[in-house]
């Protein structure tokens, strides 16, 4: 049985790379009938806050990545981690280090000196313990193999090898008595039954390292996947401005949670040319072979492009509930959401089919229903005003007149007068259309003018047209 797990350090938000990282683990195990498994690395305690857990958390649920089982916290099991340590040492795997940080550094200035990366010369692999000087806490270290290589078949990258001179006998336990990543990973991933690992590529050496842990315990080693990182538009690491944003940064810019799974399952996997996948058929398609072996490059541009088609398969009511979960992320949209009482929000589903043909975020969205929010009298902004000169006054005055005796109000029984009265005036259904745009909205664009009066209703649409008479 498949079993993969998501391992972030929880030190910040859930970063769009960690997201893809969680989202392939999740296909992977989802496609093979097997489990994903949530390990929260907080062993560094410096580092690691809980409102970075709960971000982490928030943010997968947001994209609908779901996890089995509790998250494990990897701190509360440090009495594991230090006893497989010191299992190691009785097993002759590992030995007690006695170096000083004074020690280490002599070590450090020597390779300086001689022009060679800083490595642990193994002082303490062979000397007797009862040779240690009083007063130091020993810190525990792997006795690695000095010679041949460590090999690692990996998925995405091939095989990789790894000269065992360049890897040192690097440290398990600190003499503080905490584990080192490195170690706790290890066994972790074992205790947790992990069969495959999936993750960036930022990691392969640390694979290496893990691998001569494996082999001291003779454990199985998990199936290994390291993924190319994801880089910005320019093939340069990925900033800030070209995306290195945390998933709740994307949700506050309108962008939906299928449509971002969508966008990151294609960024580093393929199958064929297909763009649109349903998350059904990204689980039946996933698999290691499709991911590709060079850094995808984020776009904005095809993120857009890909949740103006979501947003437009994307049933109403479900899109009003995505825009409540935004709002309050959003500048002004705290104001909004405490006006999304039940008589705004019917408005809003009325004309959603309109505002969504012209939106390709959300926060378009919520923009181009302004007009709904808007209270009287509206503001009309400057290119709207320029429509209500003289002539366009008269025509939003008239209307105004005619549209307050109509019993019936619909889209279709205001349509039939705005046509008669274009007729009479021998105007273009434009010239009419545009000062009632702008008196109705404020703005020269908004969904089809005859829903936009029908949406408002009568007594505004009525109200909105004489004060701008
Ligand atoms: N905690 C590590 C990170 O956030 C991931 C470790 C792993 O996947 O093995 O980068």
């Amino acid at each position: 049985v498949v079993v993969t797990r998501f391992a972030p350090s929880p030190t910040g938000f859930l970063h769009i790379g960690g997201a893809r990282t969680a989202l392939f683990n999740w296909l992977y195990a989802k496609a093979r009938g097997g489990r994903m498994l949530l390990r929260i690395e907080d062993t560094d305690r410096t580092r690691s806050t809980q409102a970075a857990v709960d971000a982490i958390i928030d943010g997968l649920e947001w994209l609908g990545i779901d996890w089995d089982g509790s998250p494990i916290s990897q701190y509360e099991r440090a009495d594991r981690h230090r006893s497989v340590a010191e299992e190691l040492v009785a097993k002759g795997k590992a030995y007690y280090c006695y170096c000083t940080p004074a020690d280490l550094e002599v070590m450090r200035e020597k390779a300086r000196a001689e022009g060679r990366p800083p490595r642990y010369d193994s002082t303490w692999r062979d000397r007797d313990p009862s040779e240690a000087p009083a007063g130091v806490k020993p810190a525990i270290r792997i006795k690695a193999p000095h010679e041949g290589e460590t090999t690692i078949d990996d998925q995405v990258q091939g095989q990789v090898n790894f000269p065992n001179k360049d890897l040192d006998d690097f440290i398990l336990l600190r003499s503080d008595g905490n584990p080192t990543y490195m170690h706790a990973v290890v066994v972790d991933d074992h205790d947790m039954g992990v069969t495959h690992v999936i993750r960036g590529d930022d990691h392969l050496t640390n694979a290496a390292r893990q691998k001569i842990i494996y082999d001291a315990l003779g454990w199985d080693f998990p199936v290994m996947s390291h993924i190319p990182l994801i880089h910005g538009p320019d093939g340069a690491k990925l900033s800030k401005r070209h995306g290195a944003l945390g998933v709740e940064a994307y949700r506050a810019m309108g962008y939906l949670p299928a449509a971002l799974r969508n966008y990151l399952v294609r960024l580093g996997w393929g199958h064929g040319d297909a763009e649109v996948l349903s998350t059904d058929e990204m689980i039946e398609l996933f698999d290691l072979s499709g991911i590709g072996r060079s850094p995808s490059r984020f776009d904005f541009a095809k993120l857009e492009n890909l949740n103006g088609v979501y947003m437009r398969q994307t049933p109403d009511g479900e899109l009003l509930a995505q825009i409540e979960r935004m709002l309050p992320e959003i500048e002004g949209g705290p104001d909004l959401l405490a006006r999304l009482d039940p008589e705004m929000k019917f408005k809003l589903l009325q004309a959603m089919a309109g505002l969504k043909e012209r939106a390709k975020t959300l926060v378009e969205l919520v923009d181009g229903a302004n007009f709904l929010f808007a209270q009287r009298p509206i503001a009309i902004d400057e290119k709207a005003s320029a429509l209500l000169d003289p002539a366009g006054k008269a025509v939003v005055g008239a209307l105004a007149e005619q549209f307050s005796g109509l019993g019936d109000w619909s889209a279709a029984s205001t349509e039939a007068i705005v046509r008669t009265y274009a007729e009479q005036e021998g105007l273009k259904l434009g010239k009419v259309a545009q000062p009632l745009r702008a008196a109705l909205t404020g703005r020269t664009t908004s969904p089809g003018i005859f829903d936009v009066l029908a949406v408002l209703g009568q007594d505004e649409a009525v109200g909105r047209l004489r004060d701008a008479a």
